[in-house]
């Protein structure tokens, strides 16, 4: 199918942007690498009257290193993620997810500040931002406003995002020499959806986890940071993980609701979620010294 006919707007500056937001108001849309907005126009699931292209607005692209965090452009494409150096050794968790974002052709267009407004719940980079405690900022007419990642996914494609609103860059917290992460997802075919998946972040000193963040990705709604799941973890020691994994997997059974996909049932999915808990904890314990019992 062919895309309805649209008008395209491509702004210089914010003022610009948000006054066609604001004139439009549901007949606009903003465009950022079009891989995901120019599907659903071609199968007729969204017509929007106008298109408002963010690209030709400075200072919307680029990764760069700030005081305590890594700053990410809303326009900065995820293959610029996956190869920047920057990312690698400050935020390591987004270069070990990025392979699994699509394919290199797409991830040459889309962008993050795409996939995090689009909120898909079985995307890579939503759950990284959870995982990592990630700000998100977002700016109007009426200002600026910097929202954490855990307030910012509301609901089944539905984001803290307030209309005419735009999604400015991401701010990623520093990997530090304690800090252990780790990202998996389960997929029929490399590139697609995760079926299930997880981003996860501790820190590990003296062989002890402390800080645990889990997120859990396609099985819900939303992407889900597990926060009881992790708070079994707090405290457990390296070298006696046998019991702190039961306790975790039996709490995730508890806390995960899984929502059944076309080819999932949601028991499977939970099973599978168990599964990539496992092997998330069994993981970060060997990247940290190499001693641990599964
Ligand atoms: C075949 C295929 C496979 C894919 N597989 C995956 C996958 O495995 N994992 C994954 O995460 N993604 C996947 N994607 C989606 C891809 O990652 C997209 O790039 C991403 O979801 C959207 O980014 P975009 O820049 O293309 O956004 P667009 O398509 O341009 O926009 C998406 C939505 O976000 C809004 N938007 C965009 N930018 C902003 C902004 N700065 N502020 C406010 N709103 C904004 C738009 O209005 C639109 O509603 C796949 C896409 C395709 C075509």
């Amino acid at each position: 199918m062919k895309a309805p006919a649209f008008d395209y707007a491509r702004p210089t500056t914010f003022d610009e942007a948000f006054a066609l937001l604001a004139r439009h108001g549901d007949d606009a849309r903003i465009i950022a690498g079009g891989q995901t907005l120019l599907a659903t126009l071609n199968m007729r699931l969204s017509e929007p009257r106008v298109l408002v292209d963010l690209k030709d607005i400075r200072g919307l692209r680029g990764i760069s290193l700030q005081r305590g965090h890594v700053r990410i452009g809303a326009l900065t494409r995820h293959s610029e993620i996956e190869d920047s150096a920057l990312v690698a050794r400050h935020v390591p968790l987004l270069a070990r997810a990025a392979p699994h974002v699509a394919h290199r052709a797409i991830r040459n267009r889309g962008t993050l500040g795409g996939s995090l407004a689009y909120a898909d719940p079985a995307a890579e980079w939503p759950a990284c931002a959870l995982a990592l405690d990630a700000t998100i900022l977002l700016k109007g007419a009426g200002g600026e406003r910097r929202v954490k990642a855990s307030d910012f996914f509301l609901d089944l494609y539905t984001t803290a995002l307030r209309p005419g609103e735009v999604l400015t860059a991401c701010e990623f917290p520093l990997s530090s020499s304690t800090v252990r992460v780790h990202f998996n997802e389960l997929v029929r075919r490399h590139g697609d959806y995760a079926i299930v998946g997880v981003a996860a972040r501790v820190d590990i000193a003296e062989g002890v986890i402390r800080h645990p963040r889990l997120a859990f990705m396609g099985t819900g709604t939303v992407p889900m940071l597990a926060t009881a799941t992790a708070a079994s973890l707090e405290g457990a020691s390296l070298n006696d993980l046998n019991e702190a994994l039961g306790q975790a997997t039996q709490r995730l059974r508890e806390e995960l609701q899984p929502i059944a996909d076309l080819y999932n049932t949601a028991p499977t999915k939970q099973h599978l979620a168990c599964v990539l808990l496992r092997r998330a904890v069994t993981d970060l314990c060997r990247s940290a010294e190499g001693v641990c019992h599964e």
